[in-house]
């Protein structure tokens, strides 16, 4: 019987889970599409499915599994309390449904904060000891991480993408004004170029229809030298380095790991980053304060959830 971890990334579209030894290595992977109508049991129920049969078919024996989640969690009832993407799922006991069916420890976390274990533990943020991750997508996830654990107290942690950075700045979704998600997320990013737009003495050509430019699109332009792509990137990448010399005058970590759609764009903004950060951050040193790219993509939440099962066997 081979001992193994299972880890759950719950997404607002699917549900991915892998079977890991207990040194982290991933032996089995398993997806299923998730319904915005569905009932949670129903994909649930799919993947409870496939881990009976590798149990009895590949004999293998779990020791722990752990979930991440896109919303805000109630930990103690160990289901979600508010899920924009999820809106069926509030409510829904997740924890203690796998836990009774499964027969071994479970945990469940925030997705974002699982991504930073999986790239504390298996990417990028692997040679540092404290860390801060920072995920661009819809909007900013962030997450601290110590010494292997996630920073948190009294249920809550690292909402750097709700930082102010310019305290008279673009409203937020939040209600407050200038967050870091008004610059560095992929609306916000959407709202700089519609700025640049507005004064750019350049050619516009490329954005008639705005509807067809995404900032993946933005950053293949920005790498082509179009300079109101790489303008609008340049503003982005100058607040996320704002963000993160905040972070290290507080904290003084490591460094910093940055994933997500937006991050995997183009170096420039990198650039605009480490410009801003040593600017930012007290006694800046390069060689002391890393900022990296994520490694593990869209695996970093699978990888989270294996680390956090893993950390319920300590
Ligand atoms: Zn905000």
């Amino acid at each position: 019987m081979r001992k193994v971890l299972l880890g759950i990334d719950i997404g607002g579209t699917s549900i991915k889970a892998g079977l890991f030894t207990e040194e982290l290595v991933l032996l089995k992977r398993f997806c299923t599409a998730v319904c915005r109508e569905d009932q949670p049991r129903v994909p649930i129920n799919k993947l409870l499915k496939w881990i009976k049969e590798k149990e009895t078919d590949d004999e293998v024996a779990l020791l722990s599994a752990a979930a991440g989640i896109p919303g805000i969690l109630d930990q103690e009832k160990g289901m979600l309390s508010l899920a924009a993407n999820l809106p069926l799922w509030v409510g829904f006991p997740i924890r203690d449904y796998f836990k009774e069916r499964l027969g071994v420890a479970v945990s469940i976390g925030n997705d974002g904060n699982m991504a930073a274990l999986g790239e504390y533990h298996c990417g990028s943020g692997k040679d540092m000891v404290t860390m801060v991750m920072l995920t661009l997508g819809t909007g900013v996830g962030g997450a601290i991480i110590d010494h292997g654990r996630l920073l948190e107290y009294n249920n809550f942690s690292g909402e750097i993408g709700h930082m102010i950075i310019d305290m008279h700045g673009a409203e937020c979704h939040c209600g407050r004004r200038g967050c870091l998600e008004t610059m560095a997320a992929k609306s916000g990013m959407m709202r700089l170029l519609g700025e640049e737009l507005k004064t750019s003495p350049h050619n516009k050509e490329e954005y008639a229809n705005l509807s067809k430019v995404s900032p993946l699109r933005l950053s293949q332009l920005a790498a082509s030298g179009d300079p109101i792509a790489m303008e609008v990137y340049r503003k982005s990448g100058e607040a996320v380095g704002i963000g993160i010399g905040n972070v290290m005058n507080i904290l003084r970590l490591d460094g910093a790991v940055i994933g997500g759609g937006i991050a995997g764009a183009w170096e420039g903004f990198f650039k605009a980053i480490e410009e801003a950060l040593a600017k930012t951050a007290f006694d800046y040193n390069p060689e002391r304060i890393r900022i990296k790219k994520a490694s593990l993509g869209e695996h970093a939440g699978l990888y989270g959830a294996a680390v956090a099962a893993k950390q319920l066997m300590d």
